[in-house]
This record gives C-alpha cells, sequence and structure tokens, in this order.
C-alpha cells in the first residue's frame, strides 16, 4: 500500500512538473538575456542563484528602448542594464505592449516596468515608483502646414495617442474620447498622421524627436502639453528591491553613470 501511495505521489509529481514546463514554454513574449555589452545572448536560465531581473518594457519607445534586429537598446536599456549589475546580477528584457506593463509588474511576471513611465497617481495605487531618472514632456506632432499651432487648435480634430498612456488618458479627458484614436505603438499613430487619418500625435518628446527624424512632413508644436517624471514600477510588496533599485540608482546617478547614458541617446540642443 505504502509503494502504491509513493508510486501515486510520484507520477503526481511528473504530472505537475509536465504540465508547468508546458505553461512556461507557451509564453510567447520576447524574453532576451542582455549581457552588460548590450548583446543578447538569448539565455532563459531562470535559477535564483543567478539573480536575474525580469524588466519589463515596450520596445518601441526611441531612445529609450528600441530594437535594432534582435537587440534591445536605449536608455532604459542601459540603466536597468547597470541596475542589474549593481544588483549583482544579470537583466532579462521581457518586451510587451506597454499597457500590459503595470499588470506584469503586478503579477510577479516581471520584477520591474522600466518604459519611459510616467510617474501618476493612478499608477501609484497599483505599483510603487522608484526616484525619478528623467523628465519627460508630452508635445504634440503635426504635418508641416497643419492649421494646429496651438493646443486650443486640438479641439474638434482626430488626436493619435500610444494606447495606455499618459498622452492618451489627458487627451480623452481635454478633448474628448471621441476625439482621440489609441494606437498600440507611437509609430502606428504617426503613420495614421501621414495617412491622414489623424490630425494631429500627442507622445513623449524623445520619441516624438525619432519619429519626426525619420519621416518627412511632419513638425512638433513648440506648446508642451505635459511635464512628467519618468521612474521605475516595482510590484507594492516589493519594498525591498524597491530600496535596492533607489540605492543603485542613486549611487548611478552620483558616479555619472545615468547622465552618461542619456548624453549616448540624447545630444544636447
Ligand atoms: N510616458 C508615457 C507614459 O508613461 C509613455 C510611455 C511609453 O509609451 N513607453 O504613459
Amino acid at each position: 500500500m505504502k509503494r502504491l501511495l509513493s508510486l501515486v505521489l510520484v507520477v503526481a509529481l511528473v504530472l505537475s512538473c509536465a504540465v508547468l514546463f508546458t505553461a512556461c514554454g507557451d509564453k510567447d513574449v520576447a524574453k532576451n538575456e542582455q549581457s552588460d555589452n548590450g548583446a543578447v545572448e538569448n539565455e532563459q536560465s531562470e535559477k535564483k542563484d543567478n539573480a536575474v531581473f525580469k524588466m519589463g518594457t515596450n520596445a518601441a519607445f526611441p531612445p529609450y528602448e528600441y530594437k535594432e534586429g534582435e537587440e534591445f537598446k536605449g536608455i532604459d536599456v542601459e540603466i536597468a542594464t547597470a541596475i542589474a549589475k549593481e544588483l549583482g546580477g544579470k537583466l532579462e528584457i521581457v518586451d510587451m505592449e506597454f499597457d500590459s506593463i503595470i499588470t506584469s509588474v503586478q503579477k510577479g511576471e516581471v520584477d520591474f516596468g522600466i518604459a519611459g513611465m510616467t510617474v501618476t497617481d493612478e499608477r501609484k495605487e497599483e505599483v510603487d515608483f522608484t526616484s525619478s531618472y528623467a523628465t519627460g514632456v508630452q508635445v504634440v506632432i503635426v504635418p508641416e502646414g497643419s492649421d494646429i499651432a496651438t493646443l486650443d487648435d486640438l479641439e474638434g480634430k482626430k488626436i493619435g495617442v500610444q494606447l495606455g498612456t499618459t498622452g492618451d488618458i489627458y487627451a480623452k479627458d481635454d478633448y474628448g474620447e471621441d476625439h482621440v484614436v489609441s494606437y498600440s505603438k507611437g509609430a502606428d499613430a504617426v503613420i495614421a498622421l501621414k495617412g491622414g487619418d489623424v490630425q494631429a500625435v500627442i507622445i513623449d518628446n524623445e520619441p516624438a524627436k525619432a519619429f519626426v527624424a525619420e519621416n518627412e512632413g511632419l513638425k512638433i508644436l513648440e506648446t508642451e502639453y505635459a511635464i512628467e517624471d519618468y521612474a521605475i514600477a516595482v510590484a507594492k510588496d516589493n519594498s525591498e528591491l524597491l530600496d535596492d533599485i533607489n540605492d543603485a540608482l542613486e549611487k548611478l546617478t552620483e558616479d555619472g553613470t545615468i547622465d552618461e547614458i542619456i548624453a549616448k541617446y540624447i545630444k544636447a540642443e
């Protein structure tokens, strides 16, 4: 009887392991480990003693996070790599839609979210934020020759935004839901602008500059729409990681690493 019982136990154990394994293998998110020199290693090791820090991001937000071929690049990628190194581990990047990042942090699917993410009171109810490491500005992109010259001129127009971003939230508040079209990527909003589906795009200033540089016939309005702080999102019950990241950020700020990383991607005007 005892032997039968242990056999049943072993079978149950094997079965549950198999189920776990399949569930993990099913994830269709891009997972890559980024080594110190920025090379992607494509390892999937999740061993605890390896201290792998999973970063949730949306790699369609240049110059903060974007992909060049298979390689993840950008300010946030480098800052997160430096933080992981400070904490004695490696970084693994999990690329997802921007509006999934907070949920993913809450569920513990990633250790932290870094994605040019603005600190807002609503988000603070869902996650904790580290100290801010950069300033963001919401700006308006219009076609050259557009009759939109001020924020008031946006009234009654169709505005393209990136889904779930502060640009999306504020534009719906200020100009009405019917006047805002949300795209999953900022680049798609810009394509819609070029195609005439929307008359303006509200998005963060640095990606805006990158999109305008890549696309002829667009310009950024001089009037800024909103000024914001970017920070890293950590799960509410994870104050140890929050403190560790804050300590690392402080050190990396003091020794000039953060400024160096930002200067590499954002040229002073
Ligand atoms: N800063 C904006 C926000 O937090 C946009 C961020 C992004 O699209 N990656 O909502």
